[in-house]
């Protein structure tokens, strides 16, 4: 482990330092609380602290309460002190501090305290991992790593509200693979699911970083254009749609081609609010696939009068 000392009196961290690197830790060692306060608030600070009680400016106790408030991660703080009064116990742990060693120190004592301080911080960061998977999990569509249909939406309503505040513009574009379900009745399912990633690819490398692309559906995608107006959206779309078509994608001896038909819309004809700019795409898709497919439709105005 990298564990932090602190300590004022030079003495007591060599005898310190000695001990844990004898027992295989790497050491920190500074002679003031502001010193540990910064190491440990420090993003990949020391998670493992012996902190003398009385330093001068910030001592042991200050210490453990900003590094409480401030830590990015959890710090397992010990305090070294020569008081062993049930008041000074309190006033510890309710500074923030997780163990008590009294000086002088029990070298065996300290190993035994690190131990069982290394177990929180194990199970923590095995808590966290958990965390990460089930926020993955719960975000990212895992057939092809867009961000997954309750994302998407989120960030078109953060869009919309957004630029409405500004006085901005939003589009969106209802991305719909043509004859999809050909490409698994000829290919097979994995060939589908290959064709799904190799379109959602191109998708992202086709727009701007802050534009958001999610996976919308089965074989739909939404993009979400904040910035992008009325005339720009269907130029856009088109650099889109004829990038798809002019790519083909290869599965083993297999050349599938792809094409995509996209129904636009735009806050400009259908307003601010997602489930109007939806149906307005909704309905330019359709009409992309009544026209022929492989092709790009924009929402009319004639939605929003529709709504109002
Ligand atoms: P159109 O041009 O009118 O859009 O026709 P289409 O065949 O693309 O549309 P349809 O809605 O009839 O078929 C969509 C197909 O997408 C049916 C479904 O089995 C397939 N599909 C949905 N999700 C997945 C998936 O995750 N993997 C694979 N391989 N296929 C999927
Ligand atoms: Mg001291
Ligand atoms: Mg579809
Ligand atoms: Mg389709």
């Amino acid at each position: 482990m990298n564990v932090l000392i602190a300590d004022d009196d030079p003495l007591s961290r060599v005898l310190l330092s000695a001990t844990l690197t004898r027992l295989g830790h790497d050491v920190v060692a500074v002679a003031d609380g502001a010193a540990a306060r910064d190491l440990l608030v420090a993003p990949n600070g020391p998670r493992m602290a012996i902190l003398d009680w009385e330093m001068p400016e910030l001592d042991g106790l200050d210490v453990c309460r900003e590094a409480r408030a401030r830590a990015t991660a959890y710090p397992y703080l010990i305090l070294l002190t020569a008081r062993d009064g049930h008041e000074d116990m309190v006033e510890g742990l309710d500074a923030g501090a997780d163990d008590f060693l009294t000086k002088p120190f029990n070298a065996n004592e300290l190993r035994a305290r690190l131990r069982s301080g290394q177990r929180v911080l194990e199970l923590q960061a095995s808590l966290l991992e958990a965390q990460e998977a089930l926020v993955h999990h719960a975000t990212i569509d895992h057939l092809t790593g867009l961000i997954n249909r309750r994302m998407i939406l989120e960030q078109l309503e953060h869009q919309l509200n957004r630029e409405r505040r500004i006085h901005g513009s939003v589009s969106i574009g209802l991305v719909d693979i043509d004859h999809f379900k050909m490409v698994n009745d000829t290919w097979g399912h994995p060939a589908g699911d290959a064709v799904l990633r190799a379109t959602a690819g191109m998708l992202r490398a086709s727009v701007r970083e802050y534009d958001g692309v999610g996976r919308f559906g089965g074989e739909e995608f939404l993009l979400v254009l904040p910035g992008c107006d009325v005339d720009q959206a269907p130029l856009l779309a088109e650099r889109v749609r004829q990038r798809v078509a002019a790519t083909s994608v290869v599965v083993g001896n297999d050349v599938i081609p792809v094409s995509v038909s996209i129904g636009l819309a735009t806050t400009a004809n259908s307003g601010f609010h997602a489930s109007t700019l939806l149906a307005s795409a909704d309905e330019a898709l359709y009409r992309a696939k009544a026209g022929g497919r492989n092709r790009v439709e924009s929402g009319t105005a004639a939605l929003l009068a529709s709504e109002a």
